[in-house]
């Protein structure tokens, strides 16, 4: 579903992103874990090609984002190509970007009608059907100020969903939430999980990402440091640097 291949991304001469090399088959969960500052949001955004790379590829279902290989040289592409690759990876964030005056039926619903030109009436049932999935089908009308901030991330994701993506991308989606507001958070990402739903997601909630990754990547500085089945990275880590980031996160 999501290939990398040799990205690199550096910031005024520092290099934040080397090497990255990592598949995401279909269906399959990845968690990527490791400390501040060693590149993980700055990758999703690479993903995305809200950041433009420095060499490598990224391939989402074989085809290539942001670029077109021109006379067997990459060219970067139009916004157009790149919004509609774009398209396919539904993406959330830490914070939750809602539009405070639209309700959460709304918020749902803009992309399908004004981006993927669905007729409202379609776009609201769907929108009606992934709020009540991410148990939300009481909340349809009400704003985001009226909404806690786990309920909001949840609206985040029924309206990434509404996209109808064929992968799903989050940045530390509950970092931001109270801690009994985190729990009804991961449980909606557990079930989409269990939906099948291919997710590479980006979390320190290491007991999430012991029960629902499939593979568990860690990076630090830069690179990634040790990838594998989620129970052999978290349980016997084969780097003594992953090694002692979980002893620091307990
Ligand atoms: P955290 O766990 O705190 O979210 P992270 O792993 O997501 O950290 P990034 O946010 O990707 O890390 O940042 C990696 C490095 O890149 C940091 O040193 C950061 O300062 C730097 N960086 C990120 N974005 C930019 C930018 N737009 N300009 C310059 N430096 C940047
Ligand atoms: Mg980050």
């Amino acid at each position: 579903a999501l290939t990398l291949r040799g990205l690199r991304k550096a910031f005024h001469g520092n290099v934040i992103l080397e090497s990255i090399d990592l598949d995401v088959t279909q269906g399959e969960v990845v968690c990527i874990i490791g400390p501040s500052g060693g590149g993980k949001s700055t990758l999703l955004r690479c993903i995305n090609h809200l950041e433009p790379l420095d060499a490598g590829i990224v391939l989402v279902e074989d085809e290539l984002v942001g670029y077109v290989v021109e006379d067997e040289h990459l060219v970067e592409t139009g916004d157009r190509q790149t919004s509609r690759v774009r398209r396919r990876m539904g993406m959330v964030f830490q914070q939750f970007n809602l539009f405070p005056h639209l309700t959460a039926l709304e918020n749902v619903t803009i992309g399908p009608i004004t981006v993927l030109r669905e007729g409202r009436r379609d776009a609201e049932q769907h929108a009606r059907t992934l709020l009540e999935r991410v148990g939300l089908g009481q909340h349809a009308d009400k704003y985001p100020a009226q909404l806690s901030g786990g309920q909001q991330q949840r609206v985040a994701i029924a309206r990434a969903l509404a996209m109808r993506p064929s992968l799903m991308l989050f940045d530390e989606p509950t970092s931001a939430l109270d801690p009994e507001l985190v729990g009804e958070v991961l449980q909606v990402m557990r079930s989409l999980a269990d939906a099948g739903m291919t997710m590479l997601v980006v979390t320190h909630e290491i007991s999430f990402a012991r029960e629902v990754a499939d593979t568990v990547v860690f990076m630090e500085g830069g690179v990634i440091v040790e990838k594998g089945p989620a129970a052999q990275v978290l349980t016997s880590p084969s780097s003594v640097r992953t090694a002692s980031f979980l002893r620091s996160t307990g």
